[in-house]
C-alpha cells in the first residue's frame, strides 16, 4: 500500500518563500500544503517551530524535490557589470542609503521631512559614498 501521508518537503523563514515554492510545485502538478504560515509572520516563533513548512504527499516527494531543484536560473538576466568606486577604483561596492535614520527622526519629531535619505552606492574599501 502506498502511503499518501503528508511529509515536509521544505521549510522557509517567510510565508512568501513557501508560496513561491508552492507555485513551483503547482506548475509541476504536484499538490502541496503550507503549514504554520501564520506563525511565520512572528519571526521568533517561526524559527522555534522550524519555519513555515511546505508539505506534499509522500508519493510525490521525489517529483517535488526535482521541481524545487529547478531554480529558474535561465529566466534571470545576467548580473550587471560591477560598479567601480570613483575614488579608489574598487569593485567592492554595494547599493546604500544614507541619512535614513536622521530623516526618520526629523519626520517623527517634527512631522515634516527636513532631511531626505540619499540613495546611492558605497565603497566597502574606502567608504566613499556616491549618490545616484
Ligand atoms: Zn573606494
Amino acid at each position: 500500500m502506498i502511503s499518501n501521508k503528508l511529509v515536509v518537503i521544505a521549510a522557509f523563514n517567510l510565508p512568501f518563500e513557501a508560496h513561491i515554492a508552492k507555485v513551483q510545485l503547482e506548475a509541476a502538478d504536484i499538490p502541496s500544503f503550507i503549514a504554520d504560515e501564520h506563525m511565520g509572520g512572528l519571526q521568533y516563533y517561526a524559527n522555534a517551530i522550524g519555519g513555515v513548512r511546505l508539505l506534499v504527499p509522500r508519493n510525490a516527494m521525489r517529483a517535488a524535490h526535482e521541481a524545487l531543484a529547478n531554480d529558474f536560473q535561465q529566466y534571470l538576466e545576467e548580473l550587471p557589470d560591477p560598479v567601480h568606486c570613483r575614488q579608489c577604483g574598487s569593485e567592492n561596492t554595494a547599493p546604500d542609503t544614507q541619512n535614513k535614520f536622521p530623516a526618520l527622526i526629523t519626520l517623527l519629531l517634527l512631522g515634516v521631512p527636513l532631511l531626505f535619505p540619499k540613495v546611492g552606492m558605497s565603497c566597502e574599501d574606502c567608504q566613499h559614498f556616491e549618490s545616484n
